[in-house]
This record gives structure tokens, C-alpha cells and sequence, in this order.
């Protein structure tokens, strides 16, 4: 039987698009409340519609300003006074251009979102897990965290250093009753995958659809659900001697 997170906090960045809103219901179905926070708020709005229930709170938040970080970590402890579980998850894919042609701005735009953004989230996060002294954290990496793509070096390298945070942080805090952990997702079925597609093959995003679903063992993408179901696993008990490890959910694709 799947673990319940009756009574548990559920803290989670990015929380507005696919992957967040999957992990929200899954968190939700077994009992927990979720802060949902995110950058964008019209989404957030549908998000929290979507999700249709009075155990959601949202903040509009962006992950690469510190000030963002500090609020929405105390934002969340004054109304839930903990955070059992925190899911740092906020990310983009950013401009496919190869490094001879990536401006800084735009290399540094990706590095903020998807790298400061987790370092920052664990910063604040961290304080507050040692002070109530548990914590489970799942960082979204990626399949990009192994492998070098060209076009994606924005990308890749902000995934790679996910992994490294995630190793550091789990030996940082091993002895605090904390647990780190990443979730290392490939080719799930979310906007972020039609942006990619849409990139790839401008006006036939199933062209290249196709030609990714060929370097999948499984032959089709994932599903948010799917990413969701192994972060409430990592954040469980059921996971209670894992720590420092990024777990694959990609159909196969890091075993080829
Ligand atoms: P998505 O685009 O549906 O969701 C990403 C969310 O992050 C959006 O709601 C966006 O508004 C939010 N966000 C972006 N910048 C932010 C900021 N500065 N502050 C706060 N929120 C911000 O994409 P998704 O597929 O759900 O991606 C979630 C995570 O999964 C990302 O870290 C992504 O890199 C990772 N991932 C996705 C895939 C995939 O195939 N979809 C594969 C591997 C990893």
C-alpha cells in the first residue's frame, strides 16, 4: 500500500506546471497539504482550480531571488508551522542554440531558474527542516544530469549541478534526520516536452516527437503521474535509507 502523508506539509516549487501539478495531486490523494509556489500566476490560479481542493495554498514566487526564497519558506511556516516534504522542482529548458552562439544572458538565465533556484530552495529549506528536525527533499533533476546534448548546454550543465547539490546536501545534513534525494526525469509528457519538440522540429513537433519516442526503450514518453509517484516515494518512509541518490524515470533511457 502507497504511504499516507495525513497531517504532512508538501512544499512545491514549479508547482504550476505538469510535473508540480501531478506531484500536488499525488501528495493530496494521500492526505497532505501543498503550497504550490510558481512564477507564473495566471497558472497558478488554474493549478490550484485544477487540483479543486481547500488543502492548496499558492504563492507567486520566483526561485532565483533570494527575498522570493525567505517568503515563500516563511510564507509557508507561519501558516503550517513545518515543512515535512519539500519537492524543489521550478525549471526551464532555455534557448537550443550551441555554445558558440549562447549569449551569457541567456546561459545565466537557465543556471539561475534551474541551479541557484535549487540551491536557494534547500538554503531556506534546510534551516527550517533542522529546526523541526526532520525533512524529506527531492530535487528535479534530469536525464540531462548524465549525458551532453548539443544545442542544450544551458541545460545540461544546470541539471549536472543539480546532482551535485543534491550529493553535497544529503551528506550536509545526513545527520539531521533529513533526507536529499533527486528525481532524474527524461522526455515526460508536459509543456516544457512540447516546447523541446516545437524547438526541434518548428510546426511538426510530432516529427521529432517521434524520433524521441525511438530513443526511449519504452517507445512512449512519460507521464507527470509517473514522475510524481517516485517523488512520494523518495519522500516517504518507505524511503528511509535512501539519501543522495538521483532516481531515473525515463523508460529505460539511461540503461541504453
Ligand atoms: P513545466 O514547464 O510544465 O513546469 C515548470 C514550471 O516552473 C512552470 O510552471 C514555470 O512557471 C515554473 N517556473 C519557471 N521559472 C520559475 C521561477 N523563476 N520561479 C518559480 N517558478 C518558475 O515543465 P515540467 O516538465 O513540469 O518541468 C518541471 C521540472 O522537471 C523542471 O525542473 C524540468 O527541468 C524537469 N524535467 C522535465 C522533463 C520533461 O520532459 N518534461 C524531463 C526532465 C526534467
Amino acid at each position: 500500500m502507497s504511504q499516507s502523508f495525513e497531517d504532512k506539509i508538501v512544499l512545491i516549487t514549479g508547482g504550476a506546471g505538469g510535473i508540480g501539478q501531478a506531484g500536488a495531486k499525488e501528495f493530496l490523494d494521500r492526505g497532505a497539504s501543498v503550497v504550490l509556489v510558481d512564477l507564473n500566476e495566471e497558472a497558478l490560479k488554474q493549478a490550484s482550480e485544477n487540483l479543486g481542493s481547500d488543502k492548496v495554498h499558492t504563492i507567486t514566487g520566483d526561485v532565483t531571488d533570494e527575498e522570493s526564497v525567505k517568503n515563500y519558506v516563511e510564507e509557508t511556516v507561519e501558516k503550517f508551522d513545518k515543512i515535512d516534504v519539500f519537492f524543489n522542482n521550478a525549471g526551464i529548458n532555455g534557448p537550443f542554440k550551441n555554445i558558440k552562439d549562447l549569449d551569457k544572458k541567456e546561459f545565466d538565465m537557465i543556471m539561475n531558474i534551474n541551479t541557484t533556484g535549487v540551491f536557494l530552495g534547500m538554503k531556506y529549506v534546510i534551516r527550517q527542516m533542522e529546526q523541526q528536525g526532520h525533512g524529506a527533499i527531492v530535487n528535479t533533476a534530469s536525464n540531462a544530469a548524465y549525458i551532453g546534448s548539443a544545442g542544450m548546454a544551458g541545460y545540461i550543465a544546470s541539471k549536472h549541478a543539480v546532482a551535485g547539490l543534491t550529493k553535497t546536501a544529503a551528506l550536509e545534513v545526513a545527520g539531521d534526520n533529513i533526507r536529499v534525494n533527486a528525481v532524474a526525469p527524461a522526455a515526460i509528457d508536459t509543456d516544457m516536452l512540447s516546447d523541446i519538440q516545437n524547438n526541434l522540429t518548428p510546426g511538426e513537433p510530432e516529427k521529432s516527437g517521434e524520433a524521441i519516442k525511438q530513443g526511449i526503450p519504452f517507445g512512449r514518453f512519460g507521464t507527470p503521474e509517473e514522475v510524481a509517484k517516485v517523488v512520494a516515494f523518495l519522500a516517504s518512509d518507505d524511503a528511509k535509507f535512501v539519501t543522495g541518490s538521483l532516481y531515473n524515470v525515463d523508460g529505460g533511457m539511461q540503461a541504453d
